[in-house]
């Protein structure tokens, strides 16, 4: 009973975080950054910071989360930070050899102030940039937003420092897939060869943080978008931005840099999601959808349909990240179910009234919260219980307080396997998260029966 002192009594609070719903912009701008092919992230801050991001990357992916950092120490603190960033540009090309060195800012590296481009382009003067190779930079304050605004920030990155027009329309189709796991991103791009449209992805993290044991260290994986391929982008014929927190940021940049018109959609998560992305890169791409698809639309539909009795009127509580959370209502709400409670910690005035309107038919009061924490989520539980949980491993507090059953979806996932490789993405992933579902419903259904009522069949 971690949390037996949480009160069901709501007081208003505004300078107070109890239990965080996010992470900090970093971490994101470093996932993002390992999806760029032999890219080391650099953090430019102090050691406690990158050795905390790393290790949240780790954890999640259970894969060694490359990266390094400019080490700051008192001297860095209080005379800025240009000095340890040039010998780290310098060491990391000496020693590790990348690429690309894809540097993110710290909360103390921008309250210090210092000006990433001016050191980058010190860098280059002094010849510490090897020829064919690049320093990239995002800023990510932690003070502001949330992993999912460094995530975006350093995908803006990408265009900013990569995305050249050639003069030509090229007949590919970029797609940016948000921030979703390695094995989303290998499903958006196995969907996309379904439909026979070239695309170039980025960033691209599968393969990289879900790659194979092969009893062999690689520092740069075989995985990830390449410098060519980012270069490129700016010469498609359009954009896909899935996720508009995620994404919208890096593909409206795209469109006003390189003029590549871009449509920004919701996650792929659930059937009308999944059939809004198949429709838009069939009409922008000019193809048909072949039968392969349809048949796992199909699936879907035929578990969503067969199992409608123990999905319809059950309450779910939600916490998680804002793209995600959007499409995971909309898919609770077309099965059935009434996510009555939804929190994100990453702040944007939009999400509240989007999650309002798809929930706008469900027959009980909806609480939303942009900004919001778990203790506040817990709260709401308390005055209003719930049959299901969704979120990260940080809600098998709540779930384990009030004993209803988690299905974990989201990050991070500290405290399972099987995310990174199982994609909930497209209609195979809708399937997915259907079985998950009804796993923890039966699951619960089973332990609570009375004997007289505990049954085989279900
Ligand atoms: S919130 Fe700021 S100080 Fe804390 S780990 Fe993140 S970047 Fe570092």
């Amino acid at each position: 009973m971690l949390l037996r002192h949480t009160p069901d009594k709501i007081t208003e609070r505004s300078a107070l975080t109890i239990n965080p719903a996010k992470t900090c912009q970093p971490i994101g701008a470093m996932y993002a950054a390992l999806g760029i092919h032999s890219c080391l992230p650099h953090s430019h801050g102090s050691q406690g910071c990158y050795a905390y991001h790393r290790s949240t990357l780790s954890r999640h992916y259970k894969e060694p989360a490359i990266a390094a950092t400019s080490a700051f120490t008192e001297g860095a603190s209080v005379f800025g930070g240009q000095a340890n960033l040039l010998q780290a540009i310098n060491n990391i090309f000496t020693v590790y050899e990348p690429d690309v060195i894809a540097v993110h800012t710290t909360c103390l590296s921008e309250t210090i102030g210092d000006d990433i481009p001016q050191i980058i382009a010190k860098a280059r003067d002094e010849g510490k940039i090897p020829p064919g190779k690049y320093v990239i930079h995002a800023n990510t304050p932690s003070y502001v937003g949330s992993h999912i605004t460094g995530f975006a920030n350093m995908v803006k990155g990408m265009v900013d420092y990569f995305a050249q027009a050639n003069g030509h329309r090229e007949n590919r189709i970029n797609i940016i897939p948000g921030y979703v796991e390695p094995c989303d991103m290998e499903e958006i791009k196995r969907l996309a060869g379904e439909l026979g449209v070239d695309i170039i992805m980025f960033p691209d993290t599968s393969k990289v943080m879900n790659g194979p044991q092969t009893g062999k260290y690689h520092m740069f994986p075989a995985g990830g978008v390449t410098i060519p391929e980012l270069i490129e982008a700016g010469s498609s014929m359009g954009t896909v931005a899935l996720g508009p927190l995620a994404s919208g940021l890096a593909a409206r940049a795209l469109d006003t840099k390189c003029k590549v018109p871009c449509e920004i959609l919701n996650l792929p998560i659930g059937l009308t999601a999944t059939d809004t992305f198949i429709d838009t890169l069939r009409r922008i791409a000019g193809v048909t959808v072949p039968d392969s698809i349809n048949i796992e639309r199909g699936q879907l539909l035929d578990v969503i349909t067969d199992m409608q009795q123990y999905f319809f009127g059950r309450k779910v509580a939600l916490a998680g990240d804002p793209d995600q959370l959007i499409s995971l209502t909309q898919f609770l709400v077309d099965i059935d179910m009434w996510p009555i409670h939804i929190v994100t910690g990453t702040p944007g005035k939009k999400f509240e009234a989007k999650i309002k309107e798809i929930t706008k038919d469900v027959p009980h009061p909806v609480n939303v919260k942009a900004a919001g924490d778990l203790f506040l989520l817990h709260q709401w539980i308390r005055n209003a219980p719930v049959d299901l949980l969704m979120g990260n491993t940080y809600m098998k507090y709540i779930a384990r307080d009030e004993d209803i059953p988690l299905v974990r979806f989201g990050f991070p996932i500290l405290d399972r396997v099987g995310h990174s490789y199982f994609p909930t993405v497209g209609y195979r992933g809708g399937l997915r998260l259907l079985e998950k579902i009804l796993d923890a419903l039966l699951d619960r259904q089973d332990r609570d029966a009375p004997e007289e009522g505990f049954e085989l069949v279900m």
